[in-house]
């Protein structure tokens, strides 16, 4: 696995925000974004003229919310008529549009129409990631590990490795976020000099909800068992929150928010920063001038009210921690440890709920909630890359299936041939055999859930063994092996052991996943994307150069006591024309805006030589003093 690459980083893509670390001589360091921020909105925005990513992106999302995109973890790897997806489409101020099957946001940027594949919108937050990683160390970054839910399935997975393709991202490992966690939290405790214990990680972010039970034995991580829910997390109370103000607004203004996209964005990013108020105080106050119709609206909200709305959705997160007990076959009080993870565990409710639960125990929230699984993350990517240290000599990690997997069988129920929580990689075997006498051919059907009926579970793909010789029904022998390797992927094969006849697939969940050739134009559309982004960036550097020349010559032409009236009155014209024209002219190329400058220049530097050689006149000719670079960051955003 060891390669000479370079570092790796670990990057935990979050359903509301992202974060990424880097572990160097057994040291994990979690990298500040270019805004000085530890975590990174994913959020990714178009306009008339640029494409934004991260807090830019989210700053404007209430002034263009049909073209920010956001929550593109709840739509990756899955299909338009996906029902999460049709009920969440409700909420997004922005457009999701059936490709074929294959889902797609669809946006203006830069005047046109343009759909997106959720891989590509994650792409682009994760090149953000990537990017700000790169400037960290001054160095090109091309592998790492990514994380996901424990509860993500086969497709959510691949094409969240699509993603990391599309970025420029080798992903060493696709990795589960509760397990991340624990390996931050692991390294604590050993170094805390605990050796055994089971630890619980009860990780309740923006967009998904996770619990798993982890025993760590002398530095050795085992994932006994995950459960959680895909689709609970902070976006889902700030809905709450949302909803409940709808409808104060309609009681006290007999009008409905609903109808303005704008003015929803606005009241849900408020109720957020209520919601995170209500975490430390009793109360929020909310306000909102003009919210709709011209109509202010101010209002408060207690933590009370708060907790009342959200009540069953806290009280949701009990049953996937019981079912996680039951299938690690261990009972509260054998869990050692509660890890709280992600930032809606900052809820005190949620906490209170939960320490009830397992009997008033103390919960360890000593790891920064936001960090813990990016941590994580960046320290798997430095053992992946054969960068051990150490911390994490000995450390090996057990990564368990999150869904059992098998084959539908003639009655329509699910044969299972890798249980659930099976530590992976893995291969199973097991023996099927013909439901009908001389069957030459065998249709498998592969799925995976829990639910005893196929047809109630994922399907993930099919394929056929042929070339049975005749027999009766019952007698052929085929073996049927499912192998998964260390990134959760699958391949099912089937062997006729009369004949040694073979076939062999890797599944693909061709609903929710891209073919090669589909991620291979991505890869190319992201690079010329990137070329774009670098022209935009001149542009804007030639656009501000001329803008601080015409400034600094103005400045310079009215201070400039050497100077003829005429002199001073040319140069003062000229300076005034460029700036009335840059005013006018904001897109314009970047060789136009270069030219002005140099005309000023030109005309700055025959002033000078004019005057008698410019001694003791105070006076220089123009060299551009500040970086453009620098000055562009406030202009793009
Ligand atoms: P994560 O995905 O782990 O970064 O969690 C993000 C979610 O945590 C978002 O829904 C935030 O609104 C929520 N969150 C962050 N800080 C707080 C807080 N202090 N109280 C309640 N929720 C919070």
């Amino acid at each position: 696995m060891s390669r000479a690459k370079g570092p790796a980083v670990g990057i935990d893509l979050g359903t509301t925000y992202s974060c990424v670390g880097l572990c160097q001589h057994g040291k994990v360091e979690i990298i500040a974004n270019d805004q000085g921020n530890r975590t990174t909105p994913s959020y990714v925005a178009f306009t008339d003229t640029e494409r934004l990513v991260g807090e830019p992106a989210r700053s404007q999302a209430t002034l263009n919310p049909q073209n920010t995109i956001f929550d593109a973890k709840r739509l990756i790897g899955r299909i338009f008529e996906d029902p999460v997806v049709q009920l969440d489409m409700r909420h997004w101020p922005f457009q999701v549009v059936n490709d074929n099957g294959k889902l797609k946001v669809q946006v203006s940027f830069k005047g046109k129409e343009k759909a997106f594949y959720p891989q590509e919108i994650s792409a682009i937050v994760l090149t953000k990631m990537k990017q700000t990683a790169e400037a960290y160390l001054g160095c090109p970054i091309t592998q790492a590990v990514i994380t996901v839910p424990a509860y993500f399935n086969d497709s959510q997975r691949q094409s969240t490795i699509d993603a990391g393709t599309i970025a420029g991202l080798h992903v060493l490992k696709i990795l589960n976020e509760p397990t991340a966690a624990a390996i931050a939290y692991g390294l604590e405790a050993s170094s805390r000099g605990e050796r055994k214990h089971n630890i619980l990680i009860f990780d309740l972010g923006g967009g998904t909800f996770d619990v798993s039970i982890l025993r760590v034995d002398d530095g050795i991580f085992e994932v006994k068992a995950t459960a959680g829910d895909t689709h609970l997390g902070g976006e889902d109370f700030d809905s709450r929150l949302v909803d409940h103000l709808v409808r104060e607004f309609r009681r006290k203004h007999k009008e409905d928010v609903r109808q303005d996209k704008k003015s929803m964005q606005r009241l849900r990013a408020a109720c957020e920063r209520a919601k995170r108020t209500l975490s430390s105080g009793t109360t929020a106050g909310i306000s909102i001038d003009s919210l709709y119709k011209g109509v202010d609206f101010h209002t408060t909200v207690s933590r009370a009210r708060f907790e009342d709305l959200c009540a069953d959705l806290f009280q949701a997160t009990l049953k996937p921690l019981c079912k996680a007990l039951q299938d690690a076959n261990m009972s509260k009080d054998q869990i050692h440890d509660i890890v709280l993870v992600g930032g809606s565990t900052r809820i005190p409710k949620v906490q209170m709920l939960l320490q009830e639960f397992f009997n008033g125990q103390e919960l360890s929230k000593n790891i920064n909630p936001d960090e813990a699984v990016a941590y994580g993350a960046a320290v798997q990517a430095a053992i992946l890359t054969g960068n051990r240290s150490q911390g994490f000599q000995s450390m090996l990690l057990l990564d368990v299936t999150p869904l059992s997997l098998g084959i539908d069988t003639v009655d329509g129920v699910m044969a299972t041939v890798v249980k659930r929580n099976s530590p992976i990689p893995t291969k199973e075997t097991m023996d099927f055999t013909t439901a009908e006498d001389d069957q030459d051919t065998v249709v498998f059907e592969v799925y995976e859930g829990e639910r005893p009926l196929s047809k109630n579970n994922h399907f993930l793909g099919t394929f056929i063994l042929s070339g049975l010789p005749p027999a009766r029904r019952g007698e052929p022998i085929i073996k049927v092996s499912f192998s998964i390797d260390a990134n959760n992927i699958l391949t099912v094969s089937a062997r006729d052991t009369d004949t040694g006849n073979t076939n062999q697939i890797t599944i693909t969940d061709t609903r929710g996943r891209l073919d090669r050739e589909e991620v291979e134009r991505m890869v190319r559309e992201a690079e010329e994307c990137r070329a774009q982004d670098v022209a935009q960036e001149e542009k804007i550097e030639a656009m501000n150069s001329l803008e601080s020349c015409a400034l600094h010559l103005k400045r310079a032409a009215e201070g400039g006591q050497a100077l003829d009236i005429q002199a001073k009155k040319r140069v003062l014209e000229m300076c005034k024309e460029a700036t009335s024209w840059l005013e006018g002219n904001q897109t314009a190329e970047k060789e136009e805006y270069e030219a002005r400058r140099r005309e000023l220049e030109e005309t700055w530097d025959s002033v000078l030589s004019n005057l008698s050689q410019g001694q003791g006149t105070g006076l220089a000719p123009y060299h551009p003093a500040i970086s453009g670079r620098d000055r562009n960051r406030t202009k793009v955003s």
